[in-house]
């Protein structure tokens, strides 16, 4: 029996099956498909994403540098309103790349990752879990003392235990121009309802173009509308789910869930690369396979370190639906220098922010 299945080879399932088998556990990783695909994702992260990654990541999966962003209430021809750091804020990088260097040091670590095994059924029982798996052999049942169900936005793992669903299931699209783009600032348009789109130049690996909404909202209309706007030819095109939470509850009797199963996401960007590494790294430190009991101690230390963010995350949101000119009034007022960190909204009231903020005043 193995001490963990982790259900889903992403970041999240990918990070925490490193973490647990580097402290000794014995882990089964199944992935549904090939590791990494298909791709619905921007890649956009804050350098912190470096402390995920082992030797040679930076070299191999950095596309370009990110200085600050440039806010615009209406399409690509309106004002823009630069918000921007001194120091690199963020970067972006080769998302395939990532999941398949995560799995890796997962491998690495003594993992026992596996492709093309899709996980059909999950049955918590009093001693152990039973997860079966469809793969190249047909059904295979395999047995856990916990299951980590790291899934995705559309987990199986939640569906089959009953645990709740996300508040929000946004919707997000993606499409990319060939041009390289070296530029250090992306553009945000706030003109998709309750949410936004953007820009990215992503260095001699081109131009994403990305919008995400809410369901109920014409997303193909907008999306044509936003690439209409710049006068581009786009080529591929993707789209995927980008859970809105945080979840009442993440955890059963011996399984829980980490990444966007659990929608350990920002309720403001929809990102969720290094939530979901985050709390991956609590719950290795937390769940003890023998102890179910230890669960509890994951709800609580994911949730202590992310939940004020993801709080204060929805407070942002919510002004991306304010009328036009309150957008305008405000962005004019706080765009300039910043010392935001991106996945944290709390370092609004940081020194490094507020230090920020106080220079502009000077004369
Ligand atoms: C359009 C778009 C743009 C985004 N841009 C960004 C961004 O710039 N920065 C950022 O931080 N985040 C971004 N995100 C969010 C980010 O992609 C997710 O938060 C992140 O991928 C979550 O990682 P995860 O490991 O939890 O889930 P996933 O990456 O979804 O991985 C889940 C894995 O589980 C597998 N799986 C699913 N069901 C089964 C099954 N039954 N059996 C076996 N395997 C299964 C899937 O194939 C997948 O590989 C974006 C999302 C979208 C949709």
């Amino acid at each position: 029996m193995y001490d963990f299945v982790v259900v889903g080879v992403g970041p999240a399932g990918a990070r925490f099956a490193r973490r647990a088998a580097e402290r000794g556990h014995d882990v089964l990783a199944l992935e549904q498909g090939t590791i990494g695909t298909p791709l619905a994702c921007s890649g956009h992260v804050s350098t912190d994403v470096w402390s995920v990654t082992g030797e040679g990541a930076r070299e191999e999966l950095l596309q370009n540098e990110i200085y600050g962003a440039r806010f615009h209430v209406g399409g690509p021809r309106s004002d823009a309103y630069p918000f921007y750091k001194r120091e690199v804020a963020s970067n972006v990088i080769d998302r395939v790349g990532l999941d398949r260097h995560l799995a890796d040091l997962a491998r690495e670590a003594g993992a026992d990752v596996r492709e093309q095994r899709s996980v059909t059924s999950v049955t918590e029982h009093r001693d152990r879990v039973e997860v079966v798996a469809s793969g190249p052999d047909g059904p295979v049942t395999h047995e856990a003392k916990m299951v980590a169900g790291c899934d995705g936005p559309r987990s199986r793992v939640r569906q089959e235990l009953n645990l709740p669903e996300p508040d929000e299931l946004l919707h997000g699209v993606l499409a990319f121009s060939e041009e390289a783009d070296h530029q250090d600032f992306v553009d945000v348009h706030l003109t998709p309802p309750t949410f936004f789109a953007w820009r990215i130049p992503r260095g001699e690996a081109g131009v994403e173009y990305g919008l995400a909404a809410p369901p109920g909202v014409e997303v193909t209309k907008h999306f044509e509308e936003l690439i209409d706007g710049y006068e581009i030819d786009v080529a591929r095109r993707c789209s995927g789910a980008i859970p809105i939470g945080p979840a009442d509850r993440v955890t059963s009797r011996r399984a829980f869930l980490i990444g966007d199963a659990a929608a350990q996401t920002k309720p403001f960007t929809g990102g969720g690369i290094l939530y979901g590494t985050t709390a991956a790294d609590h719950a290795a430190r937390e769940i003890d396979p023998d102890r179910p009991t230890s669960l509890a101690a994951y709800e609580r230390a994911w949730r202590e370190d992310l939940e004020r963010d993801q709080r204060l995350g929805h407070w942002i949101r919510r002004a991306y639906s304010l009328p036009e000119p309150v957008q305008r009034l405000g962005l004019s007022a706080l765009s300039g220098e910043i010392g935001v960190h991106m996945d944290r909204p709390t370092s609004l009231v940081s020194p490094t922010h507020l230090k920020a903020m106080f220079s502009r005043l000077r004369p």
